[in-house]
């Protein structure tokens, strides 16, 4: 077996970041360094980064697809981030964010970098709260809190529906003030195509200016990549359409680690797929399941009902609906963990329960939370998610529908499970570099603390983690001895290869001249990866699922069309180029499930399960974390494993039902 370093430093885990920082070489912003680093990625990671980089006083390069770093996808954020204040004096502590996001990611996490996650929590508030975030706060002043799965208090932070926008704003003011410094330079709609190893090391990126389609070469001292995760491998999901993996890809290509990739999550509650039209689901936040109950019918004719339209959920009394998750978690009720919620959605479902006409959606109805609390008070915590309900589905949840023995019902939402968050990614050491030296991954780009399943509200928390308070102290251990290297030429053939090479694929991907587009193909391998790799997997279907990849991939090799040129803005060369990546995407997911013969968190092994349909884990036998390594595009990857060590916290079965 290869041996992997993550760098922990030695010590108790409540020590380790302390001690950590205390032996940084370089920190020092009044130094005039001459060093340059590229951040690809302007999300919430991304962004951050830069902005402290150049804060710093390197000088950084900053890409991003869009026109506009405001437009990166973390800005559809809604729900909140969290943060370990005890603003509520509920028992929070660093400890217990710590221990809730371990046990959230069902034990598969790096313990000592949550531990450091949890620990900068407070800071990034204090950060964002001193840019100037709108954060929601109490009569008093106070900033608010409200709950998310998985935990017991109150400890997330929100600005209403929108608190991702509202942390890019920040971030974005940051990172403008940098731009103005002259310590960032901003490169927007430009593509990362490929990075670049100089001996051994990252010293630049190959990038498309997707405005005239020029390929540049960009050379620095260190590459940063916070390109964001790999959901859109599905098709349908709660990503932004642009989302891609083709910066990750790239670099898994050139012998970074992908990490964990069977790790995604299925998030409970999305407005269900109406039609086969569909090029996108959206998210309701989880936050609504603060006062949002979740139920299905108890009785199975009520459910036929539903589905045939001959009923509506506001005629069904009390004592006939079943509050699925109440009944089989007491203690976390409504807010247990994604997984879990999600897998007792389809488990309804699966028994014929849905209640839309597909019989795949099941309620999130507000009726009790309106009748305690009234209307009013709904609208200022989740005013814009109503209205988004409504703009969708033509229904406002705060609609008053009927009237049964004195109790008032409202319009309930719909809801199902859709691909929302991937908690795999590029491995990273604990300074979040790369198995590539040179080479670093933050944000959802990367693997490191969400374990097998991210608790709500914790990846704004990582992301900014990532990019204001770690990152820029751990890359200054790679880049003390850079400073004694001249600036990198772009010119070496290192940068002329590479730029041949992508050159290349463009060509290749426009000379195919087939018949079909690249939505109709990637639809494709969105059904084959839902159906196979999906929320229940089998070795069997697994199996099956990576060869139906292997047969689509040929028909994009041979039958795919794209028109236009390389020249200039194309969309569809675009979107081709990030296609043949989910494929190889898609493929390690796969793999990745296949060989972790227990279920864990978001990656359910139909084989391996309780009697009560909860996830099996192995301990024995999959502890680590699994790493693959590109071997060749014929080739299957090789899985190389980084044990998992817990010092603090004791290794046990999840439980949230007491
Ligand atoms: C609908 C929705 C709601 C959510 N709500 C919450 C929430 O309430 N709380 C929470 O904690 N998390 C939430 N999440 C998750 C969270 O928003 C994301 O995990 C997080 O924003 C990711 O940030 P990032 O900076 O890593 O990546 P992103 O925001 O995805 O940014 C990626 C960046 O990389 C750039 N990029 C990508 N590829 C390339 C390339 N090849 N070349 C150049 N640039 C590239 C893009 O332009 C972009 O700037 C939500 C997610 C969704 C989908």
């Amino acid at each position: 077996m290869k041996k992997i370093d993550s760098k922990i430093p030695e010590g108790p885990v409540a020590e380790k970041w302390t001690n950590y920082k205390a032996h940084q070489r370089l920190v020092n912003p009044k130094n005039k360094l001459k060093l340059d680093v590229i951040v690809v990625g302007t999300g919430l990671a991304g962004a951050s980064a830069a902005a402290s980089l150049g804060e710093m006083g390197f000088n950084v390069l900053n890409f991003c697809i869009q026109d506009s770093p405001r437009r990166a996808h973390s800005i559809a954020a809604q729900g909140g981030i969290n943060a370990a204040k005890n603003y509520q004096n509920d028992g929070d502590s660093v400890y217990r964010l710590f221990y809730d996001t371990v046990k959230g990611g069902d034990y598969r996490a790096r313990e000592a970098n949550v531990y450091r996650l949890a620990e900068v929590s407070n800071n990034i508030i204090d950060q964002c709260v001193a840019q100037g975030v709108p954060f929601a706060r109490e009569y008093g002043g106070m900033l608010a809190n409200r709950s998310f799965g998985g935990a017991q208090v109150s400890r997330t932070f929100y600005a209403k529906g929108q608190t991702g926008q509202q942390l890019l704003l920040g971030a974005y003011s940051s990172l403008s003030a940098q731009v103005q410094a002259g310590k960032v330079k901003l490169f927007t709609r430009y593509e990362m195509e490929d990075v670049v190893i100089v001996d051994g090391r990252a010293r630049g990126i190959i990038a498309k200016n997707l405005v005239t389609g020029k390929l540049e070469r960009f050379s620095a001292n260190a590459v940063v990549i916070a390109t964001g995760g790999y959901g859109n491998a599905y098709f349908l999901s709660t990503n932004a359409m642009g989302c891609n993996c083709t910066a990750a890809v790239q670099c898994y290509r050139k012998g970074a680690y992908m990490a964990n990739p069977s790790y995604v999550q299925i998030h409970p509650t999305c407005i269900p797929v109406h039609g086969d039209k569909q090029s996108k689901l959206t998210l309701m936040s989880e936050s609504l399941r603060n006062d949002g109950r979740i139920w299905v019918p108890k009785k199975l004719e009520d459910a036929k009902k539903l589905q045939e339209g001959t009923l509506q959920g506001w005629e069904i009394p009390e004592e006939d609906r079943d509050y699925y998750l109440e009944r089989r978690y007491p203690a976390f009720g409504n807010l247990v963990p994604r997984d879990v919620a999600s897998r007792a959605a389809k488990e309804r479902c699966d028994k014929g329960f849905g209640v839309n006409n597909t019989g795949l959606a099941v309620f999130l109805d507000f009726s009790e939370s309106i009748n305690r609390l009234g209307l009013d008070a709904m609208k200022q915590r989740y005013g814009n998610l109503f209205d988004m309900y409504e703009e969708i589905t033509d229904v406002y949840p705060g609609d008053l529908a009927n009237e049964i023995n004195g109790v008032k019902y409202y319009k309930p939402m719909m809801i199902y499970p859709a691909i929302h968050y991937t908690m795999g990614g590029v491995w990273v050491d604990y300074e979040l570099q790369t198995s590539i030296p040179g080479l670093f991954a933050i944000g959802e780009c990367n693997f490191s603390d969400h374990g097998a399943n991210r608790l709500g509200a914790s990846a704004l928390m990582q992301g900014l983690a990532d990019g204001y308070f770690v990152l820029p102290y751990t890359i200054q251990n790679y880049l003390a001895d850079q400073a004694i290297w001249p600036r990198i030429s772009t010119d070496l053939p290192e940068f002329a290869e590479a730029e041949k090479a992508v050159d290349a694929e463009l060509t290749r991907l426009l000379n195919i001249k087939g018949k079909r587009s690249v939505d109709s193909i990637h639809k494709e391998l969105g059904h084959i990866m839902w159906e196979y790799v999906g929320m229940g997997r089998t070795a069997e279907g697994l199996k099956t699922g990576i060869q139906k990849m292997k047969e689509l991939q040929k028909e994009f090799d041979t039958n795919l069309f794209v028109p236009g040129s390389k020249e200039g803005l194309n969309v569809e060369l675009d979107k081709a180029i990030h296609l043949r990546d989910f494929f190889t995407m898609g493929e390690l997911v796969a793999h990745d499930a296949l060989s972790r013969n227990e279920s864990c968190g978001g990656h359910f092994r139909e084989e391996y399960q309780t009697e009560e349909g909860e996830a099996k884990r192995d301990d024995e036998n999959f502890f680590y974390v699994g790493c693959w390594e590109y071997q060749g595009a014929d080739k299957d990857p090789e899985l190389i494993k980084e044990p998992l060590e817990y010092e603090a916290i004791k290794v046990q079965t999840r439980n949230y039902k007491n």
